[in-house]
């Protein structure tokens, strides 16, 4: 088995990882993982089946369920038991319970089994979520950490419903990202938190541009580190 470069990259919600882990990813040629869209398509399945309320039903389904995502053309399609859920998983419903359903430990830990399995055999990954750095792969070889200010978190939030066509108050977004800030970051188990060797970034004030640049420099010095000795 080969070993990986892993570059583990956490922070809350709409604080720009997404867009900077997939753009590093393909500046490097590795793999991208997304793992908050993994948390969603457990949360939509639990909500077709009707067992939001039964731990133990979504515990099972979690573990049963096959997750691919698929990189094509610099966006995500996420295949849940081979069907296309891209869409569904970021419907208003699942922001709603994703966070409560994320703090089922039998949830976490099927869904960490597949996050280290999907990263056996690359020579590179950028995986994003909550608890990469902290819980998933603590050993990363760097660890960044993602933050931005509500206002800002919020307004980002905003603009991609508008893209879609889809019309949210500002009022009903801010609400949701910070109830599930506080969930993510109070739950017992694999709170979101910034791992105490992860380097921070404040995204409020760079652009996208900035932040990929910023994140390839770091990755630049520690490869730079570990063929020096
Ligand atoms: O990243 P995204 O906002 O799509 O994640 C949706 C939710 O999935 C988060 O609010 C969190 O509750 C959960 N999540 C998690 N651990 C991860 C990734 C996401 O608990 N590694």
């Amino acid at each position: 088995m080969t070993k990986s470069f892993i570059i583990a990259i956490d922070g809350p919600a709409s604080s720009g990882k997404s867009t900077s882990a997939m753009l590093v990813a393909q500046k490097l040629g590795y793999l991208y993982i997304d793992t908050g869209a993994m948390y969603r398509a457990i949360t939509l399945l639990a909500i077709e089946n009707n067992v939001l309320n039964n731990s133990d039903e979504v515990i099972a389904l979690a573990n049963a369920s096959k997750i691919d995502l698929v990189y094509t053309a610099g966006t995500t399609k996420v295949f849940l038991n081979a069907r296309d859920v891209t869409e569904d998983i970021r419907s208003k419903e699942v922001n709603k319970f994703v966070s409560p359903i994320s703090k089922i430990s039998g949830v976490r830990e099927a869904l960490v089994k597949k996050q280290r399995i999907l990263a056996q055999n690359n020579s590179g990954i950028v995986m994003e979520g909550r608890d990469i750095g902290s819980v998933v792969f603590p050993d990363a070889d760097l660890k960044i950490f993602l933050t931005a200010s509500i206002e800002q978190r919020t307004v980002r939030r905003v603009k991609e419903y508008d893209s879609k066509g889809i019309k949210v108050s500002i009022k009903e977004i801010k609400s949701n990202l910070e109830s599930r800030d506080k969930i993510d970051s109070s739950r017992e188990n694999s709170p979101l938190i910034k791992a105490p060797d992860a380097f921070e970034v404040d995204t409020s004030k760079v652009t996208i541009e900035q932040q990929v640049e910023i994140i390839l420099e770091k990755v630049r010095q520690t490869a730079g580190k570990k063929n020096n000795g």
